[in-house]
């Protein structure tokens, strides 16, 4: 008998992430310009470029969070908009207001909104979840406490949770490791990568050019334009750097020309 959810993968296209001809503009000034993107199934992406780049815009426009001047953007060949609960979002730690009344164990909870319904309240399947996903970033000793009194780590972590709960075949993190620690930075990218090995796709806005080689297996250098694109090995180069980064480049870590 055909196994409706193996079947399913076995039409699912090769890209998680396909992206044609988008320009975004907040003004006058675009954004992003004719961005033609591809992500494959299965890798850890990180989109890297200058400060301003387009990077978060780039990622709010393909969650259709951002509506664009131009061009059409497909995760796993669909719409996004028929992707419910199946692309996991963590969006930057400044852009959520931390002081909204809530538990760690709540937060989590809501990752299972859309797979529960929202009429529906939460019963004991879904803690059980929400604790192991919780145990998964080593924040269960603080699923009672209030949001608003973790460290910004670990409310990284508890965000993080939130979109384990989800089982999304598709992460999309918007600078998790900025402003965390060395232990936290560890916890997150080893999780990350046992998701990626598990066949998830994860893509990470990634400020720190240092840690690229070690972190990530796939590469997107972005400033308004696609500089570059495609395994770290082939695009992490001192040219394309250079055309992402312009001047700035000096004060960061450029890898030596190959012999
Ligand atoms: P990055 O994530 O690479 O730092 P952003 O995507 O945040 O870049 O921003 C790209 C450009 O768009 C920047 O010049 C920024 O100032 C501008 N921008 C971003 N968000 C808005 C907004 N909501 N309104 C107006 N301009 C914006």
């Amino acid at each position: 008998m055909p196994d409706a959810l193996h079947d399913t993968a076995l039409h699912e296209p090769d890209q998680a992430l396909h992206v044609e001809d988008l320009t975004v503009s907040y003004g006058a000034t675009p954004a992003l310009w004719d961005i033609d993107l591809d992500v494959p199934r299965g890798v850890m992406c990180a989109i890297v470029g200058p400060n301003g780049a387009g990077k978060s815009t780039l990622i709010k426009a393909a969650l259709g969070l951002v509506r664009p001047v131009a061009g059409h953007v497909r995760f796993l060949g669909r719409e996004v908009g028929r992707m419910r609960g199946r692309i996991g979002y963590v969006p930057q730690r400044h852009s959520v207001d931390w002081d909204f009344p809530t538990t760690v164990r709540d937060v989590v909870e809501m990752g299972l909104y859309r797979s529960l319904g929202w009429l529906r309240r939460p019963g004991r399947a879904a803690r059980t979840r929400a604790m192991a996903a919780l145990a998964e970033v080593g924040m269960q000793d603080y699923a009672e406490r209030q949001i608003s009194q973790l460290s910004g780590g670990q409310q990284q972590r508890v965000f993080l949770a939130r979109a384990l709960v989800q089982d999304a075949p598709i992460l999309i993190l918007d600078e998790p490791l900025a402003g965390v620690d060395a232990t936290t930075e560890a916890v997150i990218i080893d999780l990350l990568k046992r998701l990626r090995d598990a066949g998830r796709t994860i893509i990470v806005v990634h400020h720190d050019l240092t840690t690229v080689q070690s972190h990530f297996d796939w590469l997107v250098m972005l400033n308004v334009r696609i500089i570059a694109q495609g395994p770290v090995r082939a695009v992490y180069t001192p040219e394309n750097l250079r055309a992402a980064y312009g001047r700035q480049l000096a004060m960061i870590a450029v890898p030596t020309e190959a012999p």
